[in-house]
Protein backbone atom coordinates (compact mmCIF):
# COMPACT_ATOMS: atom_id res chain seq x y z
CA UNK A 1 0.00 0.00 0.00
CA UNK A 2 1.96 3.31 -0.71
CA UNK A 3 1.30 6.52 0.55
CA UNK A 4 2.51 9.60 2.62
CA UNK A 5 3.50 8.76 6.41
CA UNK A 6 1.85 11.50 8.72
CA UNK A 7 1.41 10.12 12.47
CA UNK A 8 3.53 6.94 13.83
CA UNK A 9 1.93 5.76 16.82
CA UNK A 10 3.33 4.23 20.18
CA UNK A 11 1.71 1.37 22.89
CA UNK A 12 1.27 3.53 25.77
CA UNK A 13 3.21 1.26 27.90
CA UNK A 14 6.23 -0.35 26.16
CA UNK A 15 7.03 2.29 23.50
CA UNK A 16 6.48 -0.05 20.92
CA UNK A 17 4.92 1.10 17.42
CA UNK A 18 1.48 0.07 17.42
CA UNK A 19 0.10 1.96 13.78
CA UNK A 20 0.90 4.41 11.39
CA UNK A 21 -1.26 6.77 10.03
CA UNK A 22 -1.40 7.55 5.94
CA UNK A 23 -2.87 10.91 4.14
CA UNK A 24 -5.55 9.62 3.00
CA UNK A 25 -7.09 8.43 6.66
CA UNK A 26 -5.72 5.21 6.73
CA UNK A 27 -4.39 2.92 9.41
CA UNK A 28 -2.23 0.24 9.57
CA UNK A 29 -1.43 -1.64 12.59
CA UNK A 30 1.59 -4.31 12.58
CA UNK A 31 3.61 -6.68 15.04
CA UNK A 32 6.78 -5.23 13.65
CA UNK A 33 8.16 -2.04 11.37
CA UNK A 34 10.81 -1.65 8.70
CA UNK A 35 11.60 2.28 8.63
CA UNK A 36 12.90 2.56 5.04
CA UNK A 37 12.13 6.41 4.84
CA UNK A 38 16.25 7.58 3.70
CA UNK A 39 17.26 10.83 5.68
CA UNK A 40 13.79 11.46 7.45
CA UNK A 41 14.13 8.40 9.69
CA UNK A 42 10.25 8.48 10.67
CA UNK A 43 10.27 5.72 12.77
CA UNK A 44 13.64 5.25 14.48
CA UNK A 45 14.89 8.74 14.85
CA UNK A 46 11.40 10.74 14.38
CA UNK A 47 9.54 8.43 16.80
CA UNK A 48 11.92 6.12 18.91
CA UNK A 49 14.46 8.97 19.21
CA UNK A 50 17.62 6.57 18.31
CA UNK A 51 20.26 9.45 18.39
CA UNK A 52 22.84 9.56 15.36
CA UNK A 53 26.54 8.85 15.87
CA UNK A 54 28.19 11.90 13.77
CA UNK A 55 31.64 10.39 11.92
CA UNK A 56 31.44 14.08 10.19
CA UNK A 57 34.97 15.05 11.81
CA UNK A 58 36.39 11.95 10.28
CA UNK A 59 34.33 12.18 6.84
CA UNK A 60 34.01 15.85 6.05
CA UNK A 61 32.61 15.60 2.63
CA UNK A 62 28.99 16.54 3.23
CA UNK A 63 28.15 17.50 -0.46
CA UNK A 64 28.13 16.18 -3.61
CA UNK A 65 27.04 17.11 -6.99
CA UNK A 66 25.95 14.17 -9.52
CA UNK A 67 25.38 14.70 -13.52
CA UNK A 68 25.17 12.10 -16.16
CA UNK A 69 26.94 12.56 -19.26
CA UNK A 70 26.62 10.72 -22.97
CA UNK A 71 28.97 7.30 -23.23
CA UNK A 72 32.45 8.35 -24.96
CA UNK A 73 34.26 4.99 -26.06
CA UNK A 74 33.78 1.65 -24.66
CA UNK A 75 33.24 1.82 -21.04
CA UNK A 76 36.58 1.54 -18.71
CA UNK A 77 36.15 -2.27 -16.20
CA UNK A 78 36.29 0.14 -12.86
CA UNK A 79 34.61 3.70 -11.24
CA UNK A 80 37.66 6.23 -11.20
CA UNK A 81 37.36 8.31 -8.18
CA UNK A 82 39.74 11.49 -8.63
CA UNK A 83 40.83 13.79 -5.90
CA UNK A 84 40.51 17.55 -6.11
CA UNK A 85 41.00 19.66 -3.80
CA UNK A 86 38.45 19.58 -1.34
CA UNK A 87 37.07 15.86 -2.28
CA UNK A 88 36.63 13.94 -5.29
CA UNK A 89 35.19 13.26 -8.36
CA UNK A 90 33.41 9.82 -9.54
CA UNK A 91 32.77 8.69 -13.17
CA UNK A 92 31.14 5.50 -13.43
CA UNK A 93 30.73 4.31 -16.98
CA UNK A 94 27.47 2.75 -17.65
CA UNK A 95 25.77 1.05 -20.26
CA UNK A 96 24.06 3.90 -21.73
CA UNK A 97 25.49 6.68 -20.26
CA UNK A 98 28.22 8.28 -17.75
CA UNK A 99 27.21 8.66 -14.07
CA UNK A 100 29.75 11.54 -13.17
CA UNK A 101 29.52 13.56 -9.38
CA UNK A 102 31.75 15.59 -7.20
CA UNK A 103 31.63 15.03 -3.02
CA UNK A 104 33.19 17.81 -1.49
CA UNK A 105 33.35 19.45 1.88
CA UNK A 106 31.10 22.55 2.35
CA UNK A 107 33.37 24.18 5.15
CA UNK A 108 36.34 24.11 2.66
CA UNK A 109 34.61 25.04 -1.15
CA UNK A 110 31.70 26.51 -2.23
CA UNK A 111 29.46 25.17 -4.30
CA UNK A 112 30.03 27.17 -6.97
CA UNK A 113 33.62 26.11 -7.34
CA UNK A 114 32.18 22.52 -6.90
CA UNK A 115 29.99 22.74 -9.82
CA UNK A 116 32.53 24.41 -11.96
CA UNK A 117 35.29 21.19 -11.11
CA UNK A 118 32.94 18.98 -11.82
CA UNK A 119 31.77 20.59 -15.40
CA UNK A 120 35.89 20.83 -16.24
CA UNK A 121 36.77 17.57 -15.33
CA UNK A 122 33.44 15.75 -17.67
CA UNK A 123 34.43 14.07 -20.54
CA UNK A 124 31.03 14.21 -22.53
CA UNK A 125 27.94 15.73 -22.82
CA UNK A 126 25.86 16.57 -19.55
CA UNK A 127 22.77 14.72 -19.75
CA UNK A 128 20.54 16.32 -17.77
CA UNK A 129 20.80 19.35 -15.07
CA UNK A 130 23.12 18.82 -12.27
CA UNK A 131 21.73 17.58 -8.96
CA UNK A 132 22.82 18.02 -5.49
CA UNK A 133 23.24 16.27 -2.24
CA UNK A 134 23.63 17.13 1.63
CA UNK A 135 24.60 14.63 3.67
CA UNK A 136 26.28 13.71 7.21
CA UNK A 137 28.62 10.73 7.22
CA UNK A 138 27.34 8.52 10.59
CA UNK A 139 24.55 6.00 11.84
CA UNK A 140 22.29 5.35 14.12
CA UNK A 141 23.36 3.98 18.06
CA UNK A 142 21.04 0.96 17.29
CA UNK A 143 19.49 -0.31 14.06
CA UNK A 144 16.84 -2.29 15.51
CA UNK A 145 14.96 -0.81 18.23
CA UNK A 146 11.89 -2.26 19.97
CA UNK A 147 9.52 -3.67 17.55
CA UNK A 148 11.32 -1.67 14.42
CA UNK A 149 14.42 -2.17 12.30
CA UNK A 150 16.13 0.78 10.00
CA UNK A 151 16.94 0.09 6.47
CA UNK A 152 19.21 2.14 4.20
CA UNK A 153 19.66 5.60 5.31
CA UNK A 154 17.18 5.57 7.91
CA UNK A 155 19.86 4.06 9.35
CA UNK A 156 22.72 5.43 8.62
CA UNK A 157 25.04 6.88 5.63
CA UNK A 158 28.59 6.84 4.57
CA UNK A 159 29.61 8.99 1.92
CA UNK A 160 30.00 7.18 -1.22
CA UNK A 161 33.60 6.67 -2.05
CA UNK A 162 33.42 2.75 -1.65
CA UNK A 163 29.76 3.10 -2.75
CA UNK A 164 28.60 0.77 0.74
CA UNK A 165 24.90 2.21 0.63
CA UNK A 166 22.99 -0.06 -1.30
CA UNK A 167 25.66 -3.32 0.53
CA UNK A 168 24.56 -2.30 3.69
CA UNK A 169 20.68 -2.18 2.68
CA UNK A 170 21.47 -6.15 1.57
CA UNK A 171 22.98 -6.39 3.87
CA UNK A 172 20.45 -5.62 6.34
CA UNK A 173 18.05 -7.21 5.04
CA UNK A 174 19.98 -10.31 4.96
CA UNK A 175 20.75 -10.00 8.94
CA UNK A 176 17.19 -9.33 9.53
CA UNK A 177 16.44 -12.75 8.28
CA UNK A 178 18.67 -14.70 10.00
CA UNK A 179 17.27 -12.64 13.34
CA UNK A 180 13.90 -12.65 12.26
CA UNK A 181 11.69 -11.72 15.35
CA UNK A 182 8.73 -13.78 16.96
CA UNK A 183 6.27 -12.73 19.24
CA UNK A 184 7.31 -12.12 22.57
CA UNK A 185 11.00 -11.32 23.72
CA UNK A 186 13.12 -10.77 21.07
CA UNK A 187 16.30 -9.15 23.02
CA UNK A 188 18.77 -11.25 22.07
CA UNK A 189 18.51 -11.70 18.69
CA UNK A 190 17.58 -7.60 18.43
CA UNK A 191 21.16 -7.24 20.75
CA UNK A 192 22.88 -9.65 18.12
CA UNK A 193 21.28 -8.10 14.57
CA UNK A 194 22.63 -4.60 16.14
CA UNK A 195 26.24 -5.91 17.12
CA UNK A 196 26.84 -7.26 14.00
CA UNK A 197 25.75 -4.45 11.64
CA UNK A 198 27.25 -1.89 14.04
CA UNK A 199 30.27 -3.84 13.58
CA UNK A 200 30.17 -3.82 9.72
CA UNK A 201 29.11 -0.31 9.70
CA UNK A 202 32.94 0.07 12.06
CA UNK A 203 34.65 -1.47 9.21
CA UNK A 204 33.97 0.27 6.80
CA UNK A 205 34.21 3.74 8.58
CA UNK A 206 37.50 2.91 9.33
CA UNK A 207 38.10 1.48 5.60
CA UNK A 208 36.90 5.00 4.44
CA UNK A 209 38.69 7.58 6.50
CA UNK A 210 42.26 5.42 5.73
CA UNK A 211 41.54 6.63 2.06
CA UNK A 212 41.76 10.35 3.25
CA UNK A 213 43.80 10.06 6.18
CA UNK A 214 46.39 8.16 4.27
CA UNK A 215 47.02 10.67 1.38
CA UNK A 216 50.38 12.60 0.95
CA UNK A 217 48.82 15.87 -0.63
CA UNK A 218 49.43 18.98 1.39
CA UNK A 219 48.55 21.29 -1.43
CA UNK A 220 45.23 22.57 0.32
CA UNK A 221 43.18 23.33 3.64
CA UNK A 222 41.14 19.76 2.79
CA UNK A 223 44.10 17.35 2.72
CA UNK A 224 46.18 18.84 5.23
CA UNK A 225 43.08 18.34 7.76
CA UNK A 226 43.00 14.66 6.82
CA UNK A 227 46.02 13.97 6.83
CA UNK A 228 46.44 15.40 9.65
CA UNK A 229 43.40 14.42 11.94
CA UNK A 230 43.10 11.94 14.64
CA UNK A 231 41.27 8.54 13.54
CA UNK A 232 39.41 6.00 15.34
CA UNK A 233 42.07 4.00 17.73
CA UNK A 234 40.85 0.54 15.67
CA UNK A 235 42.27 2.03 11.95
CA UNK A 236 45.43 3.85 14.78
CA UNK A 237 46.13 0.36 15.13
CA UNK A 238 45.98 -0.89 11.83
CA UNK A 239 47.66 1.16 10.22
CA UNK A 240 50.79 1.54 12.65
CA UNK A 241 50.40 -3.12 12.37
CA UNK A 242 50.93 -2.34 8.81
CA UNK A 243 53.46 -0.25 8.80
CA UNK A 244 55.50 -1.47 11.32
CA UNK A 245 55.28 -5.07 10.38
CA UNK A 246 53.02 -6.01 6.97
CA UNK A 247 49.99 -7.49 9.51
CA UNK A 248 46.21 -6.45 8.52
CA UNK A 249 43.79 -8.38 10.78
CA UNK A 250 41.52 -10.87 8.48
CA UNK A 251 37.90 -10.69 9.59
CA UNK A 252 35.15 -13.24 8.43
CA UNK A 253 32.38 -10.51 8.30
CA UNK A 254 32.86 -6.98 6.69
CA UNK A 255 33.13 -6.15 3.40
CA UNK A 256 36.40 -4.84 2.77
CA UNK A 257 39.05 -7.64 3.16
CA UNK A 258 43.17 -7.75 3.06
CA UNK A 259 43.73 -6.85 -0.41
CA UNK A 260 41.48 -4.22 -0.54
CA UNK A 261 43.38 -2.64 2.34
CA UNK A 262 46.38 -3.73 1.33
CA UNK A 263 45.60 -1.60 -2.49
CA UNK A 264 44.45 1.68 -0.43
CA UNK A 265 47.96 1.28 1.74
CA UNK A 266 50.13 0.80 -0.59
CA UNK A 267 48.71 2.83 -2.90
CA UNK A 268 48.71 5.89 -0.79
CA UNK A 269 52.32 5.11 -0.02
CA UNK A 270 52.29 2.87 3.15
CA UNK A 271 54.79 0.75 2.75
CA UNK A 272 55.77 -2.08 5.66
CA UNK A 273 58.85 -1.71 7.60
CA UNK A 274 59.31 -5.48 7.91
CA UNK A 275 57.59 -8.77 7.08
CA UNK A 276 56.28 -12.16 8.36
CA UNK A 277 59.20 -14.08 9.85
CA UNK A 278 58.35 -17.03 7.37
CA UNK A 279 59.42 -14.83 4.39
CA UNK A 280 62.99 -15.49 5.86
CA UNK A 281 63.35 -19.07 5.31
CA UNK A 282 63.26 -18.59 1.55
CA UNK A 283 66.29 -16.71 -0.05
CA UNK A 284 65.60 -13.76 -1.84
CA UNK A 285 66.08 -15.42 -5.27
CA UNK A 286 63.71 -18.03 -4.69
CA UNK A 287 60.83 -15.69 -3.49
CA UNK A 288 61.34 -13.01 -6.20
CA UNK A 289 61.43 -15.99 -9.14
CA UNK A 290 57.66 -17.36 -6.90
CA UNK A 291 56.43 -13.85 -7.10
CA UNK A 292 57.17 -13.20 -10.95
CA UNK A 293 55.25 -16.92 -11.55
CA UNK A 294 52.70 -15.97 -9.89
CA UNK A 295 52.13 -12.51 -11.66
CA UNK A 296 52.82 -14.51 -14.94
CA UNK A 297 49.56 -16.64 -13.38
CA UNK A 298 47.49 -14.04 -12.94
CA UNK A 299 48.72 -12.35 -16.62
CA UNK A 300 47.81 -15.16 -18.55
CA UNK A 301 44.32 -15.89 -16.98
CA UNK A 302 43.33 -12.45 -17.41
CA UNK A 303 44.76 -13.12 -20.83
CA UNK A 304 42.05 -15.36 -21.57
CA UNK A 305 39.00 -13.09 -19.86
CA UNK A 306 36.46 -11.11 -22.70
CA UNK A 307 36.60 -7.71 -22.65
CA UNK A 308 34.44 -5.67 -20.05
CA UNK A 309 31.94 -4.37 -22.56
CA UNK A 310 31.61 -8.11 -24.41
CA UNK A 311 31.19 -9.62 -20.24
CA UNK A 312 28.76 -6.84 -19.72
CA UNK A 313 26.99 -8.25 -22.85
CA UNK A 314 26.76 -11.83 -22.56
CA UNK A 315 25.60 -11.67 -19.14
CA UNK A 316 23.85 -8.47 -17.96
CA UNK A 317 23.04 -6.77 -21.22
CA UNK A 318 20.58 -3.79 -19.91
CA UNK A 319 17.13 -4.89 -21.06
CA UNK A 320 15.51 -3.64 -24.20
CA UNK A 321 12.18 -1.72 -22.68
CA UNK A 322 10.84 -1.68 -26.05
CA UNK A 323 11.29 -5.86 -26.40
CA UNK A 324 12.07 -6.58 -22.44
CA UNK A 325 11.97 -10.09 -21.25
CA UNK A 326 10.75 -9.79 -17.92
CA UNK A 327 14.00 -10.56 -15.86
CA UNK A 328 17.70 -9.67 -17.26
CA UNK A 329 19.81 -12.74 -17.94
CA UNK A 330 22.05 -11.94 -15.00
CA UNK A 331 19.12 -12.28 -12.79
CA UNK A 332 17.83 -15.46 -13.98
CA UNK A 333 21.07 -16.90 -13.85
CA UNK A 334 21.46 -15.88 -10.16
CA UNK A 335 17.77 -17.22 -9.63
CA UNK A 336 18.93 -20.79 -11.35
CA UNK A 337 21.93 -20.84 -8.63
CA UNK A 338 19.19 -21.19 -5.84
CA UNK A 339 16.47 -22.92 -7.25
C1 LIG B 1 23.82 9.82 -7.63
C2 LIG B 1 23.84 8.68 -6.63
C3 LIG B 1 24.67 7.57 -6.88
C4 LIG B 1 24.68 6.50 -5.96
N1 LIG B 1 25.47 5.42 -6.24
C5 LIG B 1 25.49 4.38 -5.39
C6 LIG B 1 26.27 3.23 -5.66
O1 LIG B 1 26.96 3.17 -6.67
N2 LIG B 1 26.25 2.22 -4.77
C7 LIG B 1 25.53 2.28 -3.63
O2 LIG B 1 25.56 1.34 -2.85
N3 LIG B 1 24.77 3.34 -3.35
C8 LIG B 1 24.73 4.39 -4.19
N4 LIG B 1 23.96 5.48 -3.92
C9 LIG B 1 23.23 5.51 -2.66
C10 LIG B 1 21.94 4.71 -2.74
O3 LIG B 1 21.30 4.98 -3.95
C11 LIG B 1 21.08 5.14 -1.59
O4 LIG B 1 21.80 4.98 -0.42
C12 LIG B 1 19.82 4.29 -1.51
O5 LIG B 1 19.03 4.46 -2.63
C13 LIG B 1 19.05 4.71 -0.29
O6 LIG B 1 17.86 3.97 -0.22
P1 LIG B 1 16.87 4.19 0.96
O7 LIG B 1 15.69 3.35 0.62
O8 LIG B 1 17.51 4.02 2.27
O9 LIG B 1 16.46 5.75 0.92
P2 LIG B 1 15.71 6.58 -0.22
O10 LIG B 1 16.05 6.10 -1.58
O11 LIG B 1 15.93 8.02 0.13
O12 LIG B 1 14.18 6.20 0.02
C14 LIG B 1 13.43 6.74 1.08
C15 LIG B 1 11.99 6.76 0.65
O13 LIG B 1 11.19 7.10 1.75
C16 LIG B 1 10.15 7.93 1.27
N5 LIG B 1 9.56 8.72 2.35
C17 LIG B 1 10.15 9.68 3.10
N6 LIG B 1 9.26 10.20 3.97
C18 LIG B 1 8.08 9.54 3.76
C19 LIG B 1 6.78 9.63 4.33
N7 LIG B 1 6.46 10.54 5.27
N8 LIG B 1 5.82 8.78 3.88
C20 LIG B 1 6.10 7.87 2.93
N9 LIG B 1 7.30 7.75 2.34
C21 LIG B 1 8.29 8.59 2.75
C22 LIG B 1 10.82 8.80 0.22
O14 LIG B 1 9.87 9.34 -0.65
C23 LIG B 1 11.71 7.78 -0.47
O15 LIG B 1 11.06 7.14 -1.51
C24 LIG B 1 23.91 6.53 -4.80
C25 LIG B 1 23.08 7.66 -4.56
C26 LIG B 1 23.05 8.72 -5.47
C27 LIG B 1 22.14 9.88 -5.20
Amino acid sequence: MEGKIVQVHQHPDSGDISKITLDNGAELEADFFLDCSGFQSLLLSKTLNTDFIDWSHWLPCNRAIAVPTVSNGPPLPYTKATAHSAGWQWRIPLQHRTGNGHVYSSNYMSDDEALAILRKNLDGEELAEPRQLSFTAGRRRNTWVKNCVGVGLASGFLEPLESTSIYLIQLAIMKLMEFFPRMGDNRVRRDEFNRQMDLEYERIKDFLILHYHATRRDDSPFWNYCRTMSVPESLHESMTAFRRTGYLKAYKSGLFMVPSWVAVLIGQGVIPESWHPAANEWDAGTLHTNIQQLKQQMKTAVDKLPDHLSAVQQHCAAVDTNNAEPWPKAAMSLYSVFS
